[in-house]
This record gives structure tokens, C-alpha cells and sequence, in this order.
């Protein structure tokens, strides 16, 4: 969407829209990403992400990607640069406007002086728990701290103290000066700079004072000059705020505008959860594909496309509603549909020999690669006497609907021959092998006298396949909102079985050419990727999503009814 004619609407766009027929901002869009380095990224940043940087395109504009690294005890270069892969993997270029927040320290702190000289501003020696004592409630006014009437020089002289680390963390701090009864709570008093003695990834030791995020976030936004600050609806309340920094300090001041963050089904989106799984090992770091961070999905073998898409989809509302996982999945499995080429591997192997054909003979059959896109061609298959079948697609004692083999019953395997099961050879009561015979007049898999079967079951030659661990995901939880659940700790609702691995599957030859990352289907499986654990002895491989589609099947249900 490139021309400004196609921008679909949403709040956020006729607002901006509007803005544009104004000339509120001289005719420019530009927005910003802004994470906080304290973590990776979720499928939830994904879609700021899209919106942000979604936006700049449509309007022909710019986004920023800035990291708020105002807040030094929790941040980490190595989340800098996992969130710099993640968004560039989803496709979005900040084309060289990439800024720290913490790159603004000296900046802000001159603000802080300036709001101090005009008694704006007033050093407080309260501690943080009589602050809050103090601050009142929804019904109830604030009361004053004793300190509030400091003069402007007095004030002054704490700040640069407080700066030059003349105090210990939380013996003062710095507060604006505003209305201790205003009836929203952001707007009494609230803290502008604390002390705290810590080293920042960024500036180091320089400084023993740290701005607040309300305080920061707009000054932020005002000196990069963003026109459209985009944030979750949680900051609503503080947009009050976010105003009257700038207006006191006389600066640009962007449009703070909110929008509802998304929710997931059976899986948590806050930062603080994600860190507990990954550092509690109930889960192998921050890219295990069971999470919902990006990382994870990319690992998972969810295309980029996939996730823009379903962002774009989901679209944008001014009330917090939680989303299907299951529409997630289909978003994935309609890019892969398209994009990703089809292969055969068999998960649960059963040995099949086929007593007509002859020993050490090779056919080669052409399979196609994708019939969703003829440019994708197709391959040769080696076809032999002994084979594997998913044991699945075998019952000796099949129930009415079961088409699949079975002793006598003759059915086709995909791309080569018409196939029927003539014994099945047991150990210990198991079925550990299928004597089988081909009609040879069915090259390719049909009959020339156009007799029919009932099923197709996917193969692989014994000797040509080759062996792949194969992980299958589930749920991380058993529950749609683990994080919600009455007097419970989210961890409780793990699902035990999100993680089962299959060794020794076997698994087409040319799936070793294949790099970490590349995604495929495997005929009637489901969706798969090559995981980055494969090494030059072990392939290791990820299923993405099955190929039944839940979401459509819902909604086809709610349609009916
Ligand atoms: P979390 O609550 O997961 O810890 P956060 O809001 O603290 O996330 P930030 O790094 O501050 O994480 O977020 C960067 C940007 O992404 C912010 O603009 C924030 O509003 C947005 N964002 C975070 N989570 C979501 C979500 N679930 N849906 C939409 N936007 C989100
Ligand atoms: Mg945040």
C-alpha cells in the first residue's frame, strides 16, 4: 500500500488523516517503535511494530526505532540487538534513525533544571512509601509534602547535589509540581528524576540520577519530532501528563494517541512472565517456538508475512479483547499454503517391503513442489522395495471410516503405485512390518482400467531417506488466559506436553538441503522448519502448525449457527 488513496481506515488513520488536511504537523507522519531493552520481543510488539512502522510507509513518512533505555537496572545490550534482528527480520527498515533514549540524558536533565527555576518543579525528601501514603486515592485528594514549598534556588542546588551523588538511592528525589486533589492520580506531584546508583548500559556510571518514563517518553517523542506517538491503552491516563511536560517546558509536542494491545489465547504476553519461563528453564531461552515472542515464532518457522498479515488483520480498536491463537495459525498457514514447497517424511515409521518388486531396482517419480505455484517445479522421488509408511495410515482391524491400508485393501502411494497390503508380520503382538505388492500397469499411481481408491498416503524409500529428530509443539497452556486465572500463579497452568520429540523420523533426501530456518510442508503432516540445533550429523526439525485449520472450522460453526 503505497499510495495514500489505499490507506484503509482505522481511528488511528482517520486521525492522522485529519492531522494531514490541517497541516497539524506540516504534512508529516512519523512515528516511533520504542522498546525497553529489557527483554525480547512478542508476537504483541509485533504489532506496534506493524502499526508504527505500517503507517510511515502508507503516508509515506518516517519511524524511528528508539530503545527507551531510561531505566538502567534492567536493561541489556544483548536485548538491543535481538529486538534490532527481530525487527528487521519482520521487514521493517528505520532507514538509519536508530536512537537511545538514554542519547537524551543531558537534554532532559536541562529540561528538569528549566522546570525547577520556573517552580515547576520541587525536590522531595519523602521516601518513595510515604509518597505513595501520601498521594490519596480515586476518591480521596493528596496531601502535600512538607517539601513542596522549597524555593526555586534550594530546589536547584538539591538537583545538581542529587546528580553530583551527594545522595543515596531513594533519599530524594525531584517531583512536579502540579495538584495533589487533581482527580487523576498521574497529575499529583508525580516523580520526575530519582537517585540511583547504577551503571547503565549505554552511559555508564555518568550518572546516579534516572528520569522517569513519563517524564522521558514525551521528551523523547518531542525531540525526535514525532508527530503520532502510538502507545498501548494503559497510557491513556497519562497523557495528561505527557501534555503538560511539554507545555511547561514550551517544546514540540506530538500526538499522544492509544490503541488496545493484543491479546493471545493459551499464552502470556508480558515481559515480566516471558523472563520467569526462560530463566526458570520452563522453557530453552527466549526463541523457544512454544513462546510468542519473535524470536521464538521465527524459530518456529512462522514467516514474516504471516505475522504482518495477521497484525494487519487484527486490525485496531480502542478496547483490549484477546485473540484467537487459532486465527494466529491460520494467518500462518495461509502464507506457508502459498510459499513453502512440499516434501515427504514419515514421523512414526512402519517398514513396508514389496514382495514384487525386485531387489536393488530404483524408479524415480516426479513429485510436485508446490501446487499452489507452478514456478516452484518439481523434484525426482527414488522409489524401492522397501519403504516407510506413517504406521498411522496402517490398522490391521480398521473401524467403518478408516480408507487407509490395511490387509487386502489396495490404496495409492503418493506419486507412485498402487499399493495393496497382503500380510502384516507381528513381534510381540506389534506390527512391525508390512508385506505389500504394487500393481505395476499403475506407474505414477493410477490404473489404467480407472479403477479408483479411497486414499493417498505419503512415503519414503528405506534406503534413500534419511533420519531427522522432529519436534511437535503444542500449547504452551492449558488454560485461554493463564496470566487471568483467580488466585493462581500462571506457571501452574504449563502444559506438561507442549514439547514432545520424535527421533529417528524418516524423512526425504533432499530435506539435507535445506538450511536452519528454511520451512516446507511435509505432505499431509502440517507445516515444518529446519531447527538451528541441525549440525552436519542431525537433522533437527520443527513443525510450525498441523494443516488442520481450527479457525476456519470455528467460524464455518459460528456461521451455522
Ligand atoms: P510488556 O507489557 O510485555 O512488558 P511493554 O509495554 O513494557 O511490554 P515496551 O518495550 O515498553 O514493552 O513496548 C514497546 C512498544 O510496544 C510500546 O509502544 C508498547 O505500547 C507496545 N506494546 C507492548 N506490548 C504490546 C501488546 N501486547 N500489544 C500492542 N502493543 C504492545
Ligand atoms: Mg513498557
Amino acid at each position: 500500500m503505497d499510495s495514500k488513496n489505499s490507506v484503509q481506515k482505522d481511528f488511528i488513520r482517520e486521525i492522522i488523516n485529519k492531522d494531514l488536511k490541517t497541516d497539524k504537523y506540516d504534512g508529516r507522519v512519523h512515528t516511533r517503535f520504542p522498546p525497553e531493552p529489557n527483554g525480547s520481543l512478542h508476537i504483541g510488539h509485533a504489532k506496534s511494530i506493524c502499526l508504527n512502522f505500517g503507517i510511515a510507509q502508507e503516508y509515506g513518512g518516517k519511524c524511528n526505532l528508539r530503545f527507551d533505555d531510561t531505566n538502567p537496572a534492567k536493561e541489556e545490550k544483548e536485548y538491543v540487538k535481538s529486538i534490532i534482528e527481530d525487527v528487521k527480520w519482520l521487514g521493517f527498515d528505520w532507514e538509519g534513525r536508530l536512537f537511545f533514549a538514554s542519547d537524551y540524558f543531558n537534554q532532559m536533565y536541562d529540561y528538569a533544571v528549566q522546570l525547577t527555576k520556573a517552580g515547576k518543579a520541587f525536590v522531595d525528601d519523602l521516601n518513595a512509601k510515604e509518597i505513595s501514603e501520601k498521594r490519596g486515592t480515586l476518591t480521596k485528594p493528596g496531601i502535600n509534602s512538607p517539601y513542596r514549598d522549597r524555593s526555586a534556588e534550594e530546589n536547584l542546588d538539591l538537583l545538581e547535589r542529587m546528580k553530583a551523588g551527594e545522595f543515596a538511592d531513594g533519599e530524594k528525589v525531584l517531583r512536579a509540581k502540579i495538584d495533589m486533589a487533581h482527580p487523576n492520580l498521574n497529575m499529583r506531584d508525580p516523580v520526575v528524576y530519582r537517585v540511583l546508583h547504577a551503571s547503565h548500559h549505554n552511559t555508564g556510571d555518568k550518572w546516579c540520577i534516572y528520569p522517569m518514563y513519563d517524564w522521558a517518553h514525551g521528551l523523547e517523542d518531542s525531540i525526535e519530532r514525532i508527530t503520532h506517538s502510538l502507545c498501548t491503552l494503559e497510557f491513556e491516563n497519562h497523557r495528561p501528563l505527557y501534555d503538560w511536560f511539554l507545555i511547561q517546558i514550551g517544546v514540540y509536542r506530538p500526538q499522544q494517541i492509544e490503541f488496545a494491545r493484543l491479546n493471545l489465547t493459551f499464552t502470556v504476553m508480558s515481559k515480566r512472565m516471558l523472563l520467569e519461563l526462560v530463566e526458570g528453564k520452563y522453557v530453552h531461552g527466549w526463541d523457544d517456538p512454544r513462546l510468542p515472542t519473535i524470536s521464538g515464532m521465527r524459530r518456529r518457522g512462522y514467516s514474516p508475512a504471516s505475522i504482518r498479515n495477521f497484525c494487519s488483520r487484527i486490525g485496531i480498536a480502542k478496547v483490549n479483547s484477546i485473540v484467537d491463537f487459532e486465527f494466529l495459525e491460520h494467518c500462518v498457514r495461509d502464507d506457508l499454503n502459498k510459499t513453502a514447497p512440499r516434501f515427504m517424511g514419515v514421523l512414526h515409521p512402519l517398514k513396508v517391503v514389496i514382495e514384487n518388486y525386485p531387489e536393488g531396482k530404483v524408479e524415480e517419480f516426479e513429485a510436485v513442489n508446490n501446487p499452489e505455484d507452478s514456478k516452484a517445479g518439481t523434484r525426482k522421488i527414488p522409489f524401492s522395495k522397501e519403504l516407510y509408511i506413517e504406521r498411522e495410515d496402517f490398522m490391521e482391524d480398521p473401524p467403518k471410516k478408516f480408507y487407509r491400508l490395511t490387509p487386502g485393501r489396495e490404496v495409492r502411494f503418493r506419486y507412485s503405485y498402487l499399493v495393496t497390503c497382503k500380510e502384516a508380520i507381528k513381534k510381540n503382538g506389534e506390527v512391525v512390518e508390512l508385506i505389500c505388492n504394487i500393481d505395476p500397469e499403475t506407474r505414477g499411481g493410477y490404473a489404467p482400467d480407472g479403477r479408483k481408491v479411497k486414499s493417498t498416503i505419503h512415503w519414503v524409500s528405506a534406503a534413500y531417506a534419511i533420519d531427522a529428530d522432529v519436534r511437535l509443539y503444542d500449547r504452551l497452556f492449558t488454560v485461554e488466559d493463564p496470566a487471568g486465572q483467580k488466585d493462581a500463579d500462571f506457571k501452574d497452568f504449563l502444559n506438561p506436553d507442549s514439547l514432545q520429540i520424535l527421533k529417528s523420523c524418516k524423512v526425504e533426501t533432499s530435506i539435507k538441503d535445506l538450511k536452519p530456518l528454511d520451512r516446507f510442508q511435509f505432505e499431509r503432516l502440517g507445516y515444518f522448519c529446519i531447527d538451528s540445533d541441525t549440525t552436519k550429523d542431525k537433522i533437527v526439525i520443527n513443525r510450525t502448525v498441523t494443516l488442520r485449520d481450527t479457525w476456519a472450522k470455528l467460524q464455518k460453526q459460528q456461521m451455522n449457527k
